[in-house]
């Protein structure tokens, strides 16, 4: 299928790396042009090398903190008039909520709440001016089935997503669409860290830990990135105008229940 997205212009953010890198790497294979975020140079470079031979389109990069006004600053000084928009950033740390301090949730909010809502901000009147615009916010499965260690994910995401139901509806009409991507259990670094802190936590070894999980999902298995990737780049794509407002979760039939 043709995604008819070739030439357009997209922002990926958190894209060296796990699942911001398999967005980008599918927009780019449909030969959209690329900005592409992450805070660590040498990584970020290697990435938009990656993604030059993996697409047609062009990749520019630019080293900066999503979470942050001056990197978000940095970011949309040479890239407003985008086309697409892939919001994303490292997630929170595990813990017990008793733990946190005011700081904590703040440093949450910031990177997953605040940091998509300004990038929307800063980029959905042009979208809509041009009558064109994808947003995708990639979020959490613990939107729609919190777990007790990931509180701090839980609470920021769950604002986010209460924000954009509201807004996807005012957009809809100028050919906007705003999305979120509800990962479950996939395949990247961010998913071994979180292993190996259940793993110290249980007396356990990672290897056990991803196991165990595997064992108890239905799939058998964790998620490819690239399978997340291709569906962000079908939700950017202009068979997918009619898809608004959504929360798609991608988690492999773990969640139990009808909806
Ligand atoms: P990952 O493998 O750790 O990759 C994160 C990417 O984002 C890296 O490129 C990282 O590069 C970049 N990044 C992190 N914080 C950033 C920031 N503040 N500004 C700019 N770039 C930033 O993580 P992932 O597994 O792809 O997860 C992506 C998001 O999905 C996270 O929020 C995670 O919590 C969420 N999620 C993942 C899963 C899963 O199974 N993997 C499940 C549910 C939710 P730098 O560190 O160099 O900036």
């Amino acid at each position: 299928m043709d995604l008819a997205i070739a030439g357009r212009k997209a922002l990926v953010c958190g894209a060296s790396a796990g699942l911001g890198y398999a967005c980008a790497q599918a927009l780019a294979q449909e030969g959209v042009n690329l900005v592409i975020v992450a805070r660590t140079p040498g990584p970020l470079e290697e990435a938009a090398q990656r993604l030059r031979q993996a697409g047609t389109g062009t990749v520019a990069f630019v080293v900066a903190d999503v979470a942050s006004p001056e990197g978000r600053a940095r970011i949309l000084a040479g890239h407003t008039d985008l086309d697409i928009l892939v919001t994303n950033a490292g997630g929170p740390p595990p813990g017990d909520f008793r733990h946190w301090q005011r700081e904590d949730w703040l440093a949450a909010l910031d990177a997953n709440m605040l940091a998509p809502i300004e990038l929307i901000r800063a980029t959905v009147d042009g979208m809509m001016d041009r009558g064109f615009g994808r947003i995708v916010n990639i979020t959490s499965s613990a939107v729609k089935s919190p777990l007790e260690q990931l509180g701090l994910s839980n609470g920021a995401r769950a604002g986010l997503t209460g924000f954009v139901a509201g807004l996807a509806r005012s957009v809809a009409a100028r050919g906007v669409t705003i999305n979120n991507l509800l990962p479950g259990t996939f395949d990247t670094a961010r998913l071994a860290g979180n292993f190996a802190a259940q793993a110290q936590r249980e007396g356990r070894t990672p290897e056990e830990v991803r196991q165990a999980r595997v064992a108890k999902h239905p799939a058998r298995r964790l998620g490819q990135p690239e399978e997340l990737g291709k569906t962000c780049a079908f939700l950017c794509s202009v068979h997918a105008g009619y898809i608004n407002g959504q929360n798609l979760l991608l988690d492999g039939g773990s969640f139990p229940g009808v909806f």
